[in-house]
């Protein structure tokens, strides 16, 4: 049954449409391809702006209303729907009269009658859309670039945390998250730490400045991260201390020798603007297989702490006998501070005799320690931790004062040793206030010696060493130059000291009387020191033999165990006491 609507009915159904069209802003068009005529309705006049009303327009307004950009693709969309006779959609911009640009949708379907091809179309206003979709792809645009910054600014803050930004290298922390990562690797059967610490950085920096102090360290870096293989785990441990992690290397002998390699390469000069500064490294190293990694860094550490106190500039394998000597001399030093302060240093006194007379001219204080402990040590198991502690000044100090008070309390008894000679180290001779201490102990002029190593006098000597010398002198202290002959300093710079006394060392008195060259060389250091007016004093007198080859040389004073060992305070006030009775005795 076919429903057949009135006229009525198409007028109300049309009314509608026409309602319908009107409030959604539809445009419709028809486009006659054959007879190339188009009709608007006047929705699509208000959508292009025109301004006008009639149903016919030219092909033209259409094309000259798009955008330029758009034009081609437009026309493309429209020859392609004429093409295959099918549906035709396009979206394009178009400019309106007042400059304004509208984006427009259309959808048209195609009718072919008589062979003639027509399309009927609608056309929109989706400029909202449009901007809106835009509007969102910005949005999600600037997410996603957020998101990547983000990202990013995470990464940089882990990569700061866990590197160095000097040397760009892991820091502390990440080197040790790396060995722990390293110890529980079943791949990893060895693991090795080099531990390279830069020798006297701490003095590059305090006297070149800490822009020249970075770029030795990073010069450092390079060079560390260059000679080691390429698997290596290389860190700044802070300071002027790096580390290298090391996996499964062939054995320790070829890791030492690429230690010794990488020590090398660090003495190298480094160059900053016109200068040349040298530097050195020391490294200690340590090894461990399987899982036992626990100690290893503080096992290198010592190591590297053996390397430095050998002489820097060299490398050290760890061992257990090293750590044992590291805790005993921690365990010394922490005593050394204690026993000074108690008085547990104490001088003792070695004889020195008139060459020709046998009769005593003097003294030598040689330092000895009464432990608690381990009874009397001699300075060889000391000065090196008093060195190390930076605390030979204070020990020197204390054995002067120590010796001065013995000197009193003999004479007192009436005993009165011509001179004492004390040992004085560099670090005493260049203090400043030495000067000042020694005039309120009103030494009494012509009984004290200084005995000054000849090392002292090496090249480079400070000024106020000199000055000090000078000073010393005025006080009436005489200086002497001990161990001369061992210490390759300029014979010219020494003699300008003008000393009142050489002290040969017991390495050139010992040969004498086997070797005919060394008793010609003892022999012009005596002519030498003669000329300039400078007593010798030969020490290391071990026999009688050389006692009386040094007295026909021409040495003045000797010293040695031959004359006397050295004795506790006791025991060479008896010998003085009793000497100066024979004194007596001789010369009434
Ligand atoms: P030194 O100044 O060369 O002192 C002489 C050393 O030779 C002393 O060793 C002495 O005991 C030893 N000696 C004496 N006669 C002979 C001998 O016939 N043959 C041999 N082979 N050795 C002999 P000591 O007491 O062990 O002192 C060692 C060094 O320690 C001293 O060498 C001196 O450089 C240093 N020293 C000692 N006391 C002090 C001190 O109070 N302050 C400083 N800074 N250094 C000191
Ligand atoms: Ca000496
Ligand atoms: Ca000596």
């Amino acid at each position: 049954m076919k429903a057949v609507r009135s006229e009525q009915e198409f007028q109300n159904i049309l009314r509608r449409l026409g309602l319908a069209l009107d409030a959604s802003q539809i445009g419709v068009w028809e486009h006659d391809t054959q007879a190339n005529e188009v009709v608007w309705d006047l929705q699509m006049h208000r959508l292009y702006g025109t301004g006008r009303e009639e149903k016919h327009v030219k092909g033209e307004v259409w094309t000259q209303a798009i955008h330029p950009d758009d034009l081609e693709h437009a026309q493309a969309d429209f020859d392609k729907a004429i093409a295959t006779k099918g549906a035709y959609q396009s979206e394009y911009r178009i400019i309106l009269p007042s400059g304004e640009i509208r984006y427009l949708r259309s959808r048209a379907h195609c009718f072919e009658e008589d062979g003639n091809i027509t399309f009927l179309g609608a056309e929109w206003d989706v400029t909202a859309d449009v901007l809106l979709n835009r509007e969102l792809q910005r949005q999600k645009a600037i997410a996603e670039t957020r998101a990547v910054e983000l990202e990013a600014s995470t990464q940089r803050i882990e990569h700061a945390a866990q590197h160095d930004y000097l040397t760009g290298l892991p820091n502390r922390r990440f080197f040790d998250r790396r060995l722990v990562e390293l110890s529980n690797d079943q791949a990893v059967e060895k693991l090795a730490i080099l531990h390279i610490g830069l020798d006297r950085f701490k003095q590059v920096n305090d006297t070149a400045g800490h822009s020249v102090g970075d770029d030795v360290l990073k010069s450092a870096a390079s060079r560390i991260v260059a000679a080691l293989p390429k698997s290596a785990f290389v860190a700044r441990m802070g300071g002027d201390e790096f580390a290298a992690l090391i996996s499964n290397f062939s054995s320790i002998d070829d890791l030492k020798t690429v230690a010794e390699r990488l020590a090398q390469q660090l003495k190298q000069s480094v160059w900053h603007k016109d200068e040349v500064l040298r530097i050195s490294a020391s490294i200690g190293l340590a090894s461990a297989h399987g899982r036992n990694v626990t100690e290893l860094l503080a096992e290198a550490d010592i190591a590297l702490h053996r390397a430095k106190k050998l002489g820097r500039g060299r490398v050290e394998i760890f061992s257990t006998q090293m750590k044992a000597q590291l805790n005993n001399e921690r365990r010394l030093a922490k005593q050394f501070a204690r026993g000074l302060e108690k008085g547990e240093f104490i001088p003792y006194y070695q004889a020195q005799v008139d060459a020709r007379s046998r009769r005593i001219v003097g003294v030598e204080v040689l330092a000895r320690w009464n432990h608690p402990k381990r009874g009397l040590l001699l300075p060889g198991e000391f000065l090196g931790v008093a060195s190390s502690l930076g605390m030979l000044d204070d020990l020197d100090a204390a054995i002067l004062k120590a010796a001065l008070k013995d000197r009193k309390s003999w004479l007192r008894q009436g005993v009165r040793v011509p001179r004492i000679a004390v040992n004085v180290s560099a670090a005493r001779l260049s203090d400043p206030l030495l000067i000042d201490e020694l005039h309120q102990l009103e030494v009494e002029p012509g009984t004290l010696a200084f005995e000054l190593l000849e090392t002292i006098f090496l090249d480079d000597t400070e000024d106020s060493v000199f000055s000090n010398v000078a000073a010393l002198k005025e006080l009436g202290i005489d200086i002497e130059i001990d161990d001369f002959g061992s210490g390759h300093a300029s014979i010219i710079g020494l003699m300008k000291l003008k000393p009142s006394r050489l002290k040969i060392d017991r390495q050139l008195v010992m040969p004498i009387t086997t070797s005919r060259e060394q008793k010609r060389l003892l022999r012009s250091i005596v002519e030498i020191a003669k000329a300039l007016n400078i007593e010798v004093v030969a020490e290391g007198v071990e026999t009688l033999e050389h006692a009386k080859l040094l007295t026909r040389l021409g040495c003045d004073v000797l010293q040695g165990c031959a004359i006397a060992y050295p004795v506790s305070a006791g025991d060479i006030l008896a010998r003085l006491a009793e000497t100066q009775a024979e004194a007596f005795v001789e010369h009434p």
